[in-house]
Parts: C-alpha cells; sequence; structure tokens
C-alpha cells in the first residue's frame, strides 16, 4: 500500500483538486494525506491571535472572507445537490466550532491548536465528497482517532499502529482512505498538531505504520531543488538524494518537507518520492537509503538562528569550561545547532529564543557574552562532501561574504556557514553560480 500526500496548493484550487482526484484514480488501496487549502493555516493562525487578544472585530472580518472562499469552492465544484447540501452544512458546523472556540472565556493553547486544526478537517471533508460525487470509492479515516504524540512531543508509534490496521481492516469499503495530515492527539487526549508543514511527517509516521512500499509527496515543484528556488533562479531538481541528505536540507530550512519528515522511513527503508501534482510527468526525487555520487548535492537555508558568543580568559588552558557552559543551555532545554571553539571564545547558535535572557545571564556569570540575532545557517549537502577534492574551494567565496562562522567535519554529509540573514540571499545566489556551474552550462 502506498501513503500519498499533497500539500496546501494541491488542493488549494478547483483546478488542482481535479488533477488530484485523476492521481489517485487507480486500483491499488492507498492513504491519502491532505493539508488544509492553501493560506487557511495562516488565516486560523491569525483568528487564534484575535481570540488570544479578543480583538472580535478582527475575528469576524478574517472569518468571513475565509467562509466565503469556501462558499466559492464549493459552489464550483459540487454539481450534485444532494452532496452540495451536506458539504455546506459541514463548512457551517465548523465555522460556528471556530466562533465558539474565539468567543470562549479563556484564551489557551488548547483553544489556539483547536482553531488551527480545523483547516484540514475542512480540507478532507470537502475533497472525499468530491471524489464520492466523481464515483471514486473513498473513505474518511480521521486521524484525530490514530495519531497521537506522547509527551515528548514524539509520535507515539505503537498506538498509531495498532489503531491504524484496526481502522483499515474494519473499513473495508473503500480503496482511498483520505485523512488530515498535520493534526494529531497529544498524550492527554486534546487537539494537537505536527507544527507548521507538519503533513508532511504525518505522512511517513503513516507509511511506517502500515509499512507502506513507497510514500509520495507531491506538491507544487518538481521534486527537491539544489537550491531554494524562493532566493535563487535557475535551481534544478535533484533525481535522487539519501535519506541523511533529504534530513539535512530539511531540518535547514528546505520548505519542500517538515524538519521531521523522513526519520519513520529509515528503520524500514521505505523509499519516499517528491512529486508535482500539476506535472505528473516529470520525474521528481526519489529519497532513498542508498547514497548516491560525492560532492555538494544541494544548499538550503534556515533562518531565525541566533549566534551567542562567549568569551572568557578563565578558558585558557582549562578544562571543564564546556561542560559548564553546555549545561545552562542543557537546564533550558535549548539546542545548539553550530558550534565553534578558539583559546579563549566559544561562539554558537541557537533557534529558539525562549530561554535567551535566562542563558544570557547565566553565561554572563563567568563570561562576556555577545550576542547577535536574525542570523542564517546556510548548510551545503552531499555524501562525503568533506572528502570531495572540490569542496574547499568553496572557502573563495569569503572574499565576497562575511561569513561568521563555519563548520566543516562535523559529519561526512554536511557543510554549515552562518551568515546575517541580510546576506543570506547573496550568498546562496554565489553558492549556486560556483557549486553548480557544470550543470548549468549542460
Ligand atoms: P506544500 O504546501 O505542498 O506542503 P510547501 O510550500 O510546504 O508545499 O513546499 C514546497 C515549496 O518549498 C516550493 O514551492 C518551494 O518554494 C519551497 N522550497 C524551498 N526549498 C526548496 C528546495 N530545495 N526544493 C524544492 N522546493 C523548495
Ligand atoms: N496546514 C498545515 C500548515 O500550513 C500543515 C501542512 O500544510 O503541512 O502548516
Ligand atoms: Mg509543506
Amino acid at each position: 500500500m502506498q501513503v500519498l500526500k499533497f500539500g496546501g496548493t494541491s488542493v488549494g484550487s478547483i483546478e488542482n483538486m481535479i488533477a488530484v482526484r485523476h492521481i489517485i484514480d487507480t486500483p491499488e488501496t492507498k492513504i491519502v494525506v491532505l493539508s488544509a487549502m492553501s493560506g487557511t493555516t495562516n488565516t486560523l493562525t491569525q483568528i487564534a491571535d484575535c481570540a488570544r487578544d479578543r480583538n472580535f472585530l478582527k475575528f469576524q472580518k478574517l472569518s468571513n472572507a475565509l467562509q466565503e472562499q469556501y462558499d466559492q469552492v464549493i459552489e464550483q465544484l459540487f454539481t450534485n445537490t444532494t452532496i452540495r447540501a451536506i458539504v455546506i452544512g459541514y463548512v457551517d458546523e465548523v465555522f460556528a466550532e471556530i466562533d465558539r472556540l474565539v468567543q470562549e472565556d479563556t484564551y489557551s493553547q488548547i483553544i489556539d491548536d483547536a482553531i488551527v486544526a480545523q483547516g484540514e478537517l475542512l480540507s478532507t471533508f470537502i475533497f472525499s465528497n468530491f471524489l464520492k460525487q466523481e464515483g471514486l470509492q473513498a473513505s474518511l479515516l480521521p486521524a484525530l482517532d490514530f495519531m497521537r504524540i506522547d509527551n515528548n512531543q514524539e509520535p507515539d508509534k505503537y498506538y498509531i499502529k495498532e489503531i491504524v490496521h484496526r481502522l483499515i481492516d474494519k473499513n473495508t469499503s473503500g480503496t482511498i482512505y483520505i485523512t488530515q495530515g498535520f493534526i494529531c492527539r497529544d498524550f492527554e487526549g486534546r487537539v494537537s498538531n505536527l507544527k507548521r508543514g507538519g503533513s508532511d511527517y504525518t505522512a511517513t509516521i503513516l507509511g511506517a505504520a502500515i509499512g507502506a512500499s513507497e510514500v509520495q509527496i507531491w506538491t507544487d515543484i518538481d521534486g527537491f531543488h539544489n537550491n531554494d528556488p524562493r532566493f535563487v533562479e535557475h535551481t534544478q531538481a535533484l533525481p535522487v538524494l539519501s535519506y541523511d541528505e533529504a534530513a539535512e536540507l530539511a531540518y535547514f530550512g528546505a520548505k519542500i518537507l517538515h524538519p521531521q519528515t523522513v526519520q519513520p522511513l529509515r528503520g524500514q527503508k521505505i523509499p519516499l518520492r517528491l512529486k508535482n501534482t500539476l506535472h505528473p510527468q516529470a520525474l521528481g526525487t526519489l529519497v532513498t537509503h542508498n547514497p548516491v555520487g560525492k560532492g555538494v548535492k544541494a544548499i538550503a537555508a534556515k533562518d531565525g538562528i541566533i549566534a551567542i558568543k562567549i568569551k572568557s580568559a578563565r578558558m585558557l588552558q582549562s578544562h571543564g569550561f564546556l561542560r559548564k557552559v553546555f549545561e545552562i543551555f542543557e537546564r533550558y532545554e535549548t539546542s545548539i545547532d553550530m558550534i565553534t571553539t578558539s583559546e579563549i571564545a566559544i561562539s554558537l547558535t541557537i533557534d529558539d529564543d525562549t530561554y535567551l535572557t535566562m542563558i544570557e545571564k547565566e553565561l554572563s556569570v563567568f563570561s562576556q557574552v555577545t550576542i547577535d540575532k536574525e542570523q542564517s545557517i546556510i548548510c551545503l549537502v552531499g555524501n562525503e562532501v568533506n572528502r570531495d577534492t572540490q569542496t574547499p574551494q568553496l572557502f573563495q567565496l569569503l572574499r565576497d561574504v562575511h561569513v561568521r562562522m563555519i563548520s566543516y567535519g562535523g559529519s561526512d554529509h554536511n557543510i554549515s556557514l552562518l551568515v546575517a540573514t541580510e546576506n543570506k540571499q547573496q550568498a546562496l545566489q554565489l553558492l549556486q553560480g560556483y557549486m553548480f556551474q557544470e550543470e548549468l552550462s549542460v
């Protein structure tokens, strides 16, 4: 069985929903994971902010505009009046529920999560009814019945596996199971989610749970590109990536995949394929356990990085200094991405500033601390990048961009550079021109 996930743009218009319907109309039984229609989760997040700020006027405007969009989609998509009436009834209920949640007396994260979850509930209900209208055998598999995270925010894989098998075996009528990406329950049964972009993760968690033959992520681009197409022109789709390479690129900002997407597939070596909904003939990218080729294959960048420089004369020839520093970060459950050291200073980066003030205060007791925000990590990924004879030449770039930190040799498939976010695009473009010049001239 395969798991096919379709992202926001794939279900974001009538034309694209029709394209999805054709892609999934094959005889094999499959699970189809859907995101919310594009833009919906962003609006729901803004609505949740209105609930927090008690800004009911803004809420009403946002809610009306969103419902108007859904009304238009339903109007165009459903020719069968009985099915249309059922869908209109459901959408009305969802908007009434959002209204009820916003008006609750006390705002909490629980309210926020419940509001944000409505997008996937809407898209799956609409799409499964569309399939019904088109005469396809489809049944809804409610993610809130089986997708659960534990108190470490990790998927509860034994629970998920057991329940999914039970639901699929019991429901024999449909060959296409439609389920919601992104949303789940926490260990206390409350509605929660797998963080923004989490539908990719839903697909691979499910793929592992059912021992899928393949997981496919269908989106608006023809596969994993060798650089970020939002900032660089002439990027190219990569035919193959290894799990390590894809995971590293996703962690370091390649938006095409949620950072944890690859992880559930590794153990069972389930292939992951990235495909373009609007161009299904394109090869796409296959992510597999076999590393292929050598040298830098792709570049990604992650924003919102904070650089911390910790300087202390006491570090000179003393041991235990690093432990003292790391203990502080451990206590505040803040993970470090990059680190470089010299005789009297350590530079490191974090992306979570929740406890920054406290961390700074504790470090300042024994060192001089400098903090720089708005930094970006640029990550160059490939198989054995550190051993490739071409790789060191990238340091020629240092002439043109101010590189604040470099991490080289930490792993065989990653080199990371830290630059100010304002220099990120320039750095990505220079790297593209430099690293992939041969491919571009072909
Ligand atoms: P979906 O809504 O289908 O999940 P996303 O917007 O999350 O789609 O991911 C697809 C987008 O990721 C692309 O449109 C592209 O702009 C962006 N992207 C960033 N880096 C890459 C990359 N290396 N390869 C392909 N797309 C990328
Ligand atoms: N709808 C969610 C989001 O916009 C999840 C996803 O699209 O993967 O983040
Ligand atoms: Mg996405």
